[in-house]
């Protein structure tokens, strides 16, 4: 024991000499001097505890009933529209859109004008307008909270005080989710990464803007921050909106330098389709909340369903949207295009797991799908998704839109595996 310690003593002097001649070696033994002293609290190293990582992939415990694959309704609709209570617009009373958007078989839709341009009175301009009614499409209440951090649209079932949400679109995250929070309203995030990009935390969104108006090559950052949101335990639902402006001119005097927008993006482009439970405003946007959701091109292209078999009967038990416990046994997966698809027509199946390129699979024939099979995960989370392309399905209501679209037909919601829902 003495020899021990007079050897340590003896290698403790000869190192301090050392450091009397060099400053790195002074540092050094500063260094030991100091993690001798923390080393004797507790087991701690420079103010770290032992490591046990509170946050690591557990079993989030028994998760929601899946919900009734038949007990419902598809909707389609357009969740970004601006009429001339936009500042910003042309030719665009609410009476076009509205008239428009039941010409064309949409089921709902949401008004969404700048909030900033009435200074958050949206309830004595958009909604009061005499215009602002419909006997067969289901009108949202809803604007587009336009704020110095960017821009994001409120969908509600029923009036709310947006006043109260402009007023505090400069606060803190904190101060803004709370006020979201009781005012009840689903909050999604526009153009997240264009112009005017979503600069605020994801943690208070519902759903996120990833088809914005019908040029779709532009949504590709938009794609991947939702993957990313999705990969980082975000149950987050994607959802188009056309963004759509401007309407046509009552006379050709009445013509904007915007007015050609018409042609290429108006209502339906691109168009964002709902398994409802029932035909109702609440039911939209719950759906919306849930991620029973699937973007297409246009009001009239297919649209893309997802399902799985989770217990392996051969029967689909899940779709976009849904949540289930791995069963630690291989999954099937089913992609199907209902609706207008142009016959004979060659259409490809991209599928995304956890925010990677997982398979390409070709969808053929009069009613196109594909199956594929996985095992997800037994611990931690899974997700996958699918965006489908192919030729177009004519849009002649909004004829310039099907080339700016390109070869993109539609995207389904992602199928979770392990998702906390207390997240
Ligand atoms: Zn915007
Ligand atoms: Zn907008």
């Amino acid at each position: 024991m003495a020899t021990t310690r007079s050897a340590y003593s003896r290698r403790y002097s000869r190192m301090f000499r050392f450091s009397i001649r060099s400053s790195q070696t002074l540092a050094l033994s500063r260094g030991l001097l100091l993690l001798l002293a923390l080393t004797g609290a507790g087991g701690t190293v420079f103010g770290q505890a032992e490591h046990a990582n509170p946050w690591a992939p557990t079993d989030p415990g028994p998760l929601p009933p899946i919900q009734s694959l038949s007990d419902g309704i598809w909707l389609k609709g357009d969740l970004h529209l601006h009429s001339r209570h936009s500042h910003d617009s042309s030719n665009n009373s609410e009476a076009k859109i509205i008239d428009f958007s039941k010409s064309v078989g949409m089921d709902f839709i949401c008004i969404t004008d700048h909030d900033n341009h009435v200074q958050g009175d949206v309830a004595h301009n958009t909604w009061i307008d005499p215009e602002f009614k419909s006997d067969s499409v289901l009108l949202l209440y809803g604007a587009e909270w336009t704020t110095t951090r960017g821009h994001g649209n409120i969908f509600s079932a029923r009036p709310y005080d947006h006043q109260r949400l402009y007023d505090v679109r400069d606060q803190r995250d904190i101060v803004i989710g709370a006020v979201k929070k009781e005012l009840g309203v689903h909050l999604s995030a526009n153009h997240p990464s264009g112009k005017d990009h979503f600069g605020f935390s994801y943690d208070m969104v519902d759903s996120i803007e990833v088809w914005n108006s019908a040029v779709w090559p532009k949504n590709a950052n938009a794609i991947m921050i939702w993957d990313d949101m999705l990969s980082s335990g975000r149950k987050l639902t994607g959802r188009g909106g056309s963004d759509s402006h401007h309407g046509t001119p009552d006379s050709p005097e009445l013509a904007t330098k915007n007015s050609y927008q018409r042609e290429a993006n108006y209502v339906g482009t691109p168009t964002t389709w709902v398994f409802a439970k029932a035909r109702t405003l609440q039911a939209v946007v719950d759906a919306l909340t849930n991620g029973r959701v699937a973007v297409s091109a246009n009001p009239y292209g297919p649209r893309v369903e997802f399902y799985a078999d989770l217990d392996g009967d051969g029967r689909m038990d899940m779709m976009m949207g849904d949540n289930a416990k791995p069963t630690g046994k291989p999954v099937t997966f089913r992609v199907q295009l209902a609706g207008k698809t142009i016959p004979g027509g060659d259409y490809t199946v991209s599928v995304v797991k956890n925010g990677d390129p997982f398979k390409t699979l070709k969808a053929e024939g009069a009613t196109p799908a594909v199956e594929f099979t996985d095992t997800p995960a037994s611990i931690g989370r899974t997700y996958y998704r699918v965006e489908v392309t192919g030729p177009q399905t004519a849009y002649p209501e909004v004829p310039k839109s099907m080339a700016l679209s390109g070869n993109m037909i539609g995207l389904s919601n992602p199928i979770y595996f392990n998702f906390d829902p207390n997240f």
